[in-house]
């Protein structure tokens, strides 16, 4: 079960650190330009469009919904690559962190705009945090293996090894 525990984490650190960096590769490729991947649907009666684009310092996430699908956004069916610029754009462009929600049209069911954007180092930074703190209790776990060992102790337990050979009489893990 810790052994699990302990795959699951390294797993999970190894994918954080790949996020971060892309993340970091994003950052320096689209400092004042931007790039992005671009997604356009329809969904039941709904027309979707979804961006997740990098630039101007920031990581957005922009979803449009519109009652209808507009002439010019059969050209964005699918996925795309270097999306077009995002609809609530002039908002972003900041390297801060917005949040923007907004309803309007003068139709019955109105287009609906939500949107989320973060700077690019608030991503690099959270990408990281769980690869540093699985280096870091690794080193310190170590450290304490060391310590027990150093000290003729059974490193599972605590117990004082120094009478016994091959097995901790207390818990009876094997000596190293
Ligand atoms: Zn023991």
């Amino acid at each position: 079960m810790r052994r699990l525990a302990h795959h699951i984490a390294t797993v999970c650190a190894a994918v954080s650190l790949g996020a971060s960096l892309v993340v970091l590769g994003l950052w320096l490729c689209t400092g004042s330009s931007f790039a992005g991947l671009h997604w356009g649907g329809l969904r039941r009666t709904q027309y979707y469009r979804v961006y997740f684009w990098s630039g101007g310092g920031d990581l957005t996430v922009e979803c449009v919904r519109d009652p209808w699908k507009f002439a010019s956004d059969s050209e964005l069916d699918g996925f795309h690559w270097a999306a077009p610029q995002p609809i609530s754009n002039t908002h972003f462009w900041s390297g801060h962190f917005d949040a923007h929600h907004s309803v309007g049209g003068a139709t019955r069911i109105p287009s609906e705009i939500r949107a989320l954007s973060v700077p690019h180092w608030f991503a690099l930074l959270v990408c990281l945090l769980l690869p540093l703190a699985v280096c870091g209790w690794r080193a310190a776990r170590r450290q304490r293996l060391h310590r027990l060992r150093v000290a003729g102790r059974c490193t599972r337990c605590g117990y004082d090894l120094r009478e016994s050979r091959d097995r901790c009489p207390e818990c009876g893990a094997l000596a190293k």
